[in-house]
């Protein structure tokens, strides 16, 4: 479900051929694009181009190049134009001190004034803030505007940006310049929670490459999905869905879907195993509010039995042959081993190799060396080491007993582990205060581990610090 967030196709530049530019974005699957007002004249153009397109929804608002423009009778066209179903968001509008096209004060006066029209009609907002993030920001925080939240497109900042937008309520446009050089978004992205983005073309501007200096256009927001695919490591199906679940949950109120036992990411099976973990590590997306990944709702009410699991897992691995079958969640998995093992034993006649990620303490929940079981049934295991040593895993993985000790357990598990017959791989986070460095000398101990570094993602409440 490709959905491009921001699109003004009331520009001239669509003029001579927008049916084949709309049929173009079908084609290419895009099922809903979100068409955004920039002055008075295009009030009238979305509210048309919405009720022609059944694909075409709208934003209403004022840009910040036109604030000078502003007058009662505006207002009343946006609220007008508010007041239809199609038109979902009060947009664009913000600051944009790169161009200074209307006075500064003005406006900042104007982006308020709109602000307070999207939380009056309980609408989200679509921002654009150039050279500009400071103000923009601060106003949003001011003016509440996390009650309806919204976007920032063609989103202008770093990783630390990105944690005060998504604080302030707001997801992160992520559009063409994802595939220019010299662009900060391609890191910004890469540590966005799943929940964090939506995709987005601006076109006729900013097209992606390989289309740099023509005109852009809806059909090529799946070259900005493929990119960020690239980036985060998944498969561009799994940044579809992320996208598209953000969106319609912002703009059209949909609710999460329904919780998964067992889901499809990066071209693999998951199986969430459990909510429960006996860390509590200060990036841990279990921690927030959010309990979506990719698209998929992990919020189990209970812990699923072992046959619910192994159902799960097989249906959605013989609808399509999975690499591997993992046994994650939202959790570390051996706090239930014997399920664990009992579902793993069930899933074995299908042929896939099963993967469990753990975060290296079952021995110590269960008091015995946990290994030889594990290894019996699975193929490789994953273990997070956290950190490079004892008092940073005890600072940021915060264990419930055993404090410092229970690095010496981790490595103990990764020593066994990498000497079984099992395909082990040792898992860095590069969070701040991690050494990395240190980190895979340490990995590096185990001949028989590899090593993997992870990109750490900003929680969605912002919480995390960069
Ligand atoms: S070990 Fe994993 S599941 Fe447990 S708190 Fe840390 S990040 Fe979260
Ligand atoms: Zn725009």
């Amino acid at each position: 479900m490709l959905i491009d967030s921001h699109v003004h196709l009331d520009m001239r530049e669509f003029r001579g051929d927008l049916d084949a530019v709309v049929e173009r974005a079908a084609a290419a699957g895009v099922v809903e694009m979100l068409q955004i007002c920039y002055d008075a004249g295009s009030i009238d153009a979305t509210v048309s181009l919405a009720e022609r397109y059944p694909r075409v929804f709208g934003a209403a608002g004022i840009h910040p190049h036109d604030a000078k423009s502003w007058s009662g009778e505006v207002e009343r066209r946006i609220r007008s134009a508010l007041a239809r179903p199609k038109i979902l968001a009060v947009g664009e509008i913000g600051l944009d001190y790169y161009r200074d096209l209307s006075p500064r004060d003005v406006q900042r006066d104007v982006f308020r004034r709109q602000i307070r029209i999207a939380l009056e009609t309980r609408k989200p907002i679509v921002v654009h803030s150039r050279e500009a993030f400071p103000d923009t920001i601060a106003i949003l925080r001011e003016e509440g505007a996390s009650r309806v939240g919204g976007v920032f497109h063609a989103f202008p900042g770093g990783p630390a940006e990105a944690v005060e937008a998504l604080a302030a309520g707001f997801l992160v446009g992520v559009g063409g310049p994802l595939t220019y050089r010299n662009s900060r978004l391609p890191e910004t992205a890469s540590r966005l929670p799943s929940s964090g983005f939506v995709l987005e073309t601006d076109c006729p501007y900013l097209p992606p490459e390989p289309y740099r200096g023509k005109r852009n256009e809806p059909a090529y927001v799946s070259l900005v999905r493929d990119r960020l695919a690239a980036i985060r490591g998944v498969e561009p199906a799994d940044i579809e869905r992320a996208a598209a679940a953000s969106y319609r949950r912002l703009l059209h109120g949909e609710r999460p879907a329904a919780p998964s036992i067992a889901y499809r990411l990066k071209g693999n099976v998951y199986i969430n195993v459990t909510g429960s973990c006996t860390n509590a590590c200060v990036y841990c997306p279990r921690l927030g509010r959010d309990r979506t990944l990719y698209g998929y709702n992990l919020a189990l009410a209970s812990d699923p039995s072992p046959r619910e699991m192994a159902e799960a897992a097989a249906a959605l691995a013989r609808s399509a042959q999975p690499r591997e079958i993992v046994f994650c969640g939202f959790g570390e998995p051996t706090c239930r081993l014997a399920d664990v093992l009992e579902t793993a034993r069930a899933l074995r006649g299908l042929g896939v190799p099963l993967r469990l990620d753990t975060n290296g303490h079952g021995s110590a929940i269960a008091r015995r060396d946990v290994v030889p079981e594990i290894a019996a049934v699975f193929d490789a295991v994953s273990v997070s080491l956290g950190a490079h040593d004892a008092a940073s895993y005890a600072r940021l993985c915060r264990p419930d007993r055993g404090g410092e000790r229970t690095f010496d357990a981790v490595l103990d598990f990764i020593g066994r582990a990498s000497a079984s017959k099992m395909q082990c791989t040792v898992t860095v986070l590069d969070y701040p205060g991690v050494d990395v460095d240190a980190a895979r000398a340490l990995a590096a101990e185990f001949p028989g581990a590899a090593f993997r570094l992870r990109r750490y993602h900003i929680r969605a409440d912002g919480k995390t610090g960069v």
